[in-house]
Parts: C-alpha cells; sequence; structure tokens
C-alpha cells in the first residue's frame, strides 16, 4: 500500500503537478467563493434593510393611529352639545354644569382600548383649565385639579387663535406637567452613555414629557371661539405604546425618544430594567436630530447585535424633537449566513480534495514518459563512459518513443562510424609502413630473381644444385607477389575514376578465373542486371575487388561448390554486387577480424590476409559499403554496395579521368 502510494508520488515533477493543479482549483473556488459571499452579503443587507424600513413604517402607523386615537377624543368632546352647552354656564351654575362635563370625560375615557397616561383637559378662550381627568395607565378616571394656564404651550397658543385643530407629538415641559400631577411621571433620571454627544440635545431633557398632543377648538351656537379640548398621552416611562407596537407589528425592538434621551423603550438593559435614561450615540444624533434624516445601520444594543433604523419626530411645526426607532436582530440573518458559508466551505474543501484525487492518476499519465527519460539519461551516461552496446528499450510512445528510437538509431551510427574510423586509421597507418618495406625490397628482390633465373638457367638440370635453385626463383617470385600486394595495398588510397561497366569488368575477370575454378570443380553463375548504369570508378581497382573476392569463395570451397555472381540496381544512387558462395563459411569470432590486414585463416604461403584489407579499403575509398553475413558450413555472402556518381571528385576533362583525394 505504502509503495503503492509512494510510486504513485515518486516523481517530484508530479507532485508538483498535483499540487499546482490543487492550488488553481483552490484559487478559482476562493475567488468564487468571495464573489457568491459577497453577493449574498449584499443581499442579506438590502434584505435587512428592508426589514427595518417595513418595521419603521409598521411602527408609525401605530404611532399615528395612536394619535388619530387621542385626536378623535378631542374632536368628539369638543363637538359635543352638552360640553358646549355646559362649558358655558361654568361661569355662573359651576358646580352642575362641571359635573355633566367631566361625567361625558370619563364616558369617553373608559371606551375599552384606551391605553396609556391620558389627560383630557378643558380650557376656556383665555387657556385656563376649567374641567379635566386623568387616566393612568391602569387605572381610573380621576378628575383633576383646576389651577393653571396652558395658553404658553405654543400648539394650544394655535388652537385658540385660530379655532382649528391641531395634532402632533410636542414637548410637555414639566411645570405643564405639574398643573395636572404628571411631572413626577415624566422625570427620568439621565445616564451616562458611552459615545453620546457631550451636549444634551434639548436641555429639559429629564424632565419634561413627550406627548402625542391633540387641541380640538369648542365654539358657541354662533361659530365664536370659546375654548379647547386638550387631549394627550404622555409617552415617558410609559410603555403602552412601543410593547403594543412590538406586539402587534412583530418588531424586535421600538424606542421613542425626546430629544436624544431613550423616554420609553422595550429594549432591556443587562439587569432586564427597560433601558430609559440612556442617551442616543452622537453620530446618529447628527443625521436624525440636527440632520432630520432617517439613520440605517447596524449596531450592538445591550449584548445582541441589531439592524437599526430611527427616524425623527416632528412637533406641530416641523422641528425635530425626538426619534422613533425600531431595531431587528441581526441573529435570524446570521444564522442564514452561517449555514450558507458552512455549506461553502464544505463545497469548496470537497472540491480542493476531488480535484487531488483526479490530479494524481491524470499527473501520474503525464509523468510516466519521464520515467522513461531517467532510462535515456542513465544510458546516455553509459555511452559517455565508453559503453558503445547500449541500447535503451522502445517502450513509450508518443515523442518519448520516437526520442528512444532515434537515440538507439544515433548509437547505432556513431559505433558504425567509430569501427570505420578505427578500420582506416588502422590501414592508412599499416599503408604508409607497407609502401615503405615494399619499396625498400622491392628492388634487391627483383636483382634476386634476375640473378637466380640465369643461374638456373646456365646450370645444367641434372646438377646437383639444380633443384635448390628452383626453389631459389620460386620463393623469391611468392616473396615477389608479398611485396607487389603490399604495394597494392598501399597504393589504394588514390582513386583514378572513369565510367565503368561493372557487369563486363566482372565477365573479363570470371573469364581468367575459370581456370582456377576448373581445378577446383567450382561452378560460377552469373545473373547481372541488364540494364545496370555505368558507375564511376576505377577498373584497376573494382578488378582486384572481384578477383579477390572469387578467389577467396575459390579457397573456401575445396570440395567444389557453387559461387553466385548477381548485379542490381540498388539502393537509390547505388548498384548492388553480390558474391555468395556455399563454402565453409567463416566463424563469427572471426567477423570482426575479417578486414584487418595479415589477418588470415589460410596456411603459410598460401595466403596473405591482405585480400580483404584491400578490397575494404578500395570499396571505403569509393564512398562504398561492404557487408558480410556467413554462416559456418553452409555458406558466405558479401554485399559491396557502390555509389552510380562519385561525388566531390575532380575532373580532368583532358583524359576523362577523374582523381579522388586520399583517403583522409
Ligand atoms: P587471405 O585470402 O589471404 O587469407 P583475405 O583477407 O582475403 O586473406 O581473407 C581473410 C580470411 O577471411 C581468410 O583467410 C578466410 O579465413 C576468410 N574468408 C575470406 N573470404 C571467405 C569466404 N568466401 N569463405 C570463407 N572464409 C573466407
Ligand atoms: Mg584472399
Amino acid at each position: 500500500m505504502m509503495n503503492r502510494l509512494r510510486q504513485y508520488f515518486s516523481a517530484p515533477f508530479q507532485l508538483v503537478l498535483v499540487i499546482s493543479f490543487s492550488l488553481i482549483a483552490a484559487i478559482s473556488i476562493a475567488i468564487g467563493v468571495w464573489a457568491i459571499s459577497q453577493t449574498i452579503g449584499d443581499y442579506l443587507s438590502d434584505a435587512m434593510n428592508e426589514r427595518v424600513a417595513r418595521d419603521m413604517q409598521l411602527a408609525q402607523s401605530f404611532y399615528n393611529l395612536k394619535l388619530q386615537e387621542i385626536e378623535g377624543g378631542a374632536a368628539r368632546l369638543s363637538s359635543d352639545p352638552s360640553i358646549i352647552e355646559n362649558i358655558q354656564k361654568l361661569s355662573n351654575d359651576g358646580d352642575t354644569a362641571r359635573t355633566i362635563i367631566n361625567q361625558q370625560i370619563a364616558n369617553y375615557l373608559s371606551t375599552p382600548g384606551l391605553g396609556g397616561n391620558q389627560v383630557i383637559a378643558l380650557l376656556d378662550r383665555s387657556g385656563n383649565m376649567v374641567a379635566g381627568q386623568y387616566l393612568s395607565s391602569d387605572g381610573q378616571p380621576q378628575t383633576l385639579d383646576l389651577t393653571g394656564n396652558w395658553k404658553k404651550l405654543a400648539i394650544i397658543q394655535k388652537t385658540l387663535a385660530t379655532g382649528e385643530k391641531t395634532s402632533a407629538t410636542e414637548i410637555l415641559p414639566s411645570d405643564f406637567l405639574a398643573m395636572v400631577g404628571l411631572a413626577d411621571q415624566a422625570r427620568i433620571s439621565i445616564l451616562d452613555t458611552p459615545k453620546a454627544s457631550p451636549d444634551l440635545f434639548d436641555i429639559r431633557e429629564g424632565s419634561a414629557g413627550l406627548g402625542l398632543v391633540s387641541v380640538a377648538g369648542i365654539k358657541d351656537q354662533n361659530g365664536g371661539n370659546i375654548g379647547a379640548v386638550l387631549a394627550f398621552h404622555l409617552l415617558n416611562n410609559d410603555f403602552t405604546l412601543v410593547d403594543r407596537i412590538k406586539e402587534v407589528a412583530a418588531i424586535d425592538t421600538v424606542t421613542i425618544f425626546l430629544g436624544d434621551l431613550r423616554v420609553s423603550t422595550n429594549v432591556l438593559t443587562a439587569e432586564g430594567d427597560r433601558a430609559i435614561g440612556t442617551r442616543i450615540s452622537e453620530e446618529v444624533g447628527n443625521v436624525v436630530l440636527q440632520q432630520g434624516k432617517e439613520y440605517v445601520g447596524p449596531a450592538f444594543v445591550v449584548n445582541e447585535d441589531y439592524v437599526t433604523r430611527y427616524d425623527p419626530l416632528r412637533n406641530h411645526i416641523g422641528e425635530v424633537i425626538g426619534i422613533l426607532y425600531v431595531g431587528a436582530r441581526q441573529a435570524s440573518f446570521q444564522r442564514l449566513v452561517n449555514s450558507f458559508n458552512q455549506q461553502i466551505v464544505l463545497v469548496a474543501i470537497g472540491t480542493v480534495l476531488l480535484t487531488i484525487v483526479i490530479t494524481t492518476p491524470v499527473s501520474r499519465a503525464i509523468t510516466r514518459p519521464l520515467d522513461q527519460l531517467k532510462v535515456l539519461v542513465s544510458a546516455n551516461r553509459r555511452v559517455a563512459d565508453g559503453d558503445m552496446t547500449v541500447r535503451v528499450p522502445v517502450k513509450a510512445g508518443g515523442e518519448v518513443g520516437l526520442l528512444e528510437s532515434s537515440f538507439n538509431t544515433m548509437l547505432d551510427t556513431l559505433q558504425n562510424t567509430q569501427d570505420q574510423l578505427v578500420q582506416s586509421e588502422k590501414l592508412a597507418s599499416l599503408g604508409q609502413l607497407a609502401a615503405g618495406v615494399a619499396h625498400e625490397l622491392n628492388n634487391p628482390l627483383g636483382t634476386i630473381l634476375l640473378y637466380s633465373d640465369i643461374i638456373k638457367k646456365e646450370t645444367d638440370p641434372s646438377s646437383p644444385h639444380a633443384d635448390d635453385l628452383a626453389i631459389i626463383v620460386r620463393e623469391t617470385k611468392r616473396c615477389k607477389g608479398i611485396v607487389s600486394s603490399l604495394l597494392e595495398f598501399a597504393r589504394q588510397n588514390q582513386v583514378v575514376a572513369q565510367p565503368t561497366d561493372l557487369n563486363s569488368l566482372i565477365l573479363k575477370v570470371v573469364e581468367l578465373e575459370i581456370k582456377n575454378c576448373e581445378s577446383n570443380s567450382v561452378q560460377i553463375h552469373l545473373k547481372l542486371y541488364p540494364k545496370l548504369p555505368k558507375i564511376q570508378a576505377d577498373p584497376a581497382q573494382l578488378t582486384q575487388v572481384v578477383v579477390n573476392l572469387i578467389e577467396n569463395a575459390i579457397d573456401a570451397m575445396p570440395d567444389g561448390g557453387s559461387l553466385h555472381i548477381q548485379t542490381s540496381q540498388a539502393p537509390e544512387g547505388m548498384v548492388t554486387v553480390e558474391f555468395e558462395d556455399n563454402g565453409m563459411g567463416i566463424p563469427a569470432e572471426h567477423l570482426s577480424k575479417l578486414y584487418t590486414p595479415f589477418f588470415t585463416t589460410k596456411p603459410v604461403g598460401k595466403g596473405t590476409g591482405l585480400g580483404l584489407a584491400i578490397i575494404y579499403g578500395i570499396i571505403k575509398m569509393h564512398r562504398g559499403q561492404i557487408f558480410v553475413h556467413s554462416e559456418v558450413s553452409k555458406g558466405t555472402r558479401f554485399t559491396i554496395q557502390l555509389p552510380i556518381k562519385l561525388l566531390g571528385v575532380k575532373t580532368n576533362n583532358q583524359t576523362n579521368f577523374n582523381i579522388l583525394e586520399t583517403i583522409e
């Protein structure tokens, strides 16, 4: 198992591939996840903003509904005939009229569904309170002490002057509230709040009340202003409105601010109390109170994240005097985001793992040919160390396979060339030596032969010296033969080329050799290609090649046999001559030494071992090739290939002879 794993990850290149692929996958996934998260985030923040906008709309509706309810009460009482009638009687028959009025107000205040601190007061034309009732958030209506004048409150002044009905959120200073016994109800101790502005938005914060106020003028039968009905709901320390909004509209938190001070809320402190007395942050206050715009944003409230919205509350002349706030818990949205993120992370990890699983075999397939390259590298090293026999197995397909086979071909060629080079060098130096020795020996041998022949002729055949002299003459001739072969061998490095008809050249040689054959009962079969083109060659040298090959074949068939000589035009641009005998053949271990000068298996006096060496030199000088194929006791085939045109040959136009340079 481990081995298989190791094999899978063996090549560092493969590891690099796997890591790169996985990295690419990881990066693209990361970018994708980032983009998706961004979109989801945008979508969620839009959704949250929409949610608080909806919450705010609902909260404002309920807030206005409450104001309308109060307005409705004021309107109803201001147009009540018994109130209109009795308010005019107050100055004369005060007690009865007041009782009737109070009864009417009490009737109204006991309408089911009216919640919270409510005050109804009847004012005369000068703003003096002439009748009034107070309904606490839990209790029964109570009749109010009738002291005080409300005229200084702007909204009341306006109605008393014009008789119009006015309704709005208003600040009710504590001295006014004191007149109806609600100064304490309004009081809120201001708590230090981090991030709040150093200055209060309204210096009356803490003592003044914030009320939903409606004032409706009372007119007599002639339409003259005779007073007004003041109806208000005090929001300070009263949570009926905010709680109702929270419950009915399913809003998480609702708060009402007087200036920047929380006066009614259902946000709870860490201790579980209503969080009134704390103030809004300066940043939000600047937007909502100073600029009169709404503010939307996330906020950490008490111990939880909220998306919040603050809208300004305005009084009857449009001044910003407070704030209505709604907050939606982020937790519900956050849960969605978290579960989404978890899924995304799982998918991302899964994808990267999948990439690794897929790329491991894929990169294995890519890097497998590299193993073959390693084989090539080690083969190369052995070649560099001089081992020319190395060949690599051609296993892989494609480019690497091509590389392997061309590597092998290259080595074949290299080895061949090297062999030939060695052979050529050997021949060249031997040729020099042979030429030197042969020259020195040729003249003395000639002299010996001349005089020994004369002496032999002058000697009486019956003389005891006659036989000896015959031996001297014969052996001297043999020496001359060897010397002339040596000279031949030495001379071969100069080719005198002319158009040569190889077929007729072979025919001539065979005619001369036929005598030799008869004595050895060897038959020669010729198969000469009639359209064989003339080749550029040295006919004297080629004659020697043919003679030597035929004589070697005859020597190889001492008990008779047949020699086939065949010519053909192949391969491209060349002619081929084959000499095939069915003689004794050549053992494999001799094949490599065949062309070495003086290599012979024939008895002394019979062979010189120069024949094939000379042939080899001549063929190479003609830019040709010689191959041998032999099987012991079956026969031998020598194949010679010669080019039709000899390139690089100097042409002597006058003599029509071409001289080829020396072999080097
Ligand atoms: P030599 O003929 O003087 O021995 P060569 O160079 O012509 O020298 O030949 C070298 C050797 O190659 C021969 O001695 C012989 O052993 C072998 N040889 C050459 N040609 C043939 C052949 N046709 N059949 C068998 N052996 C051959
Ligand atoms: Mg020979």
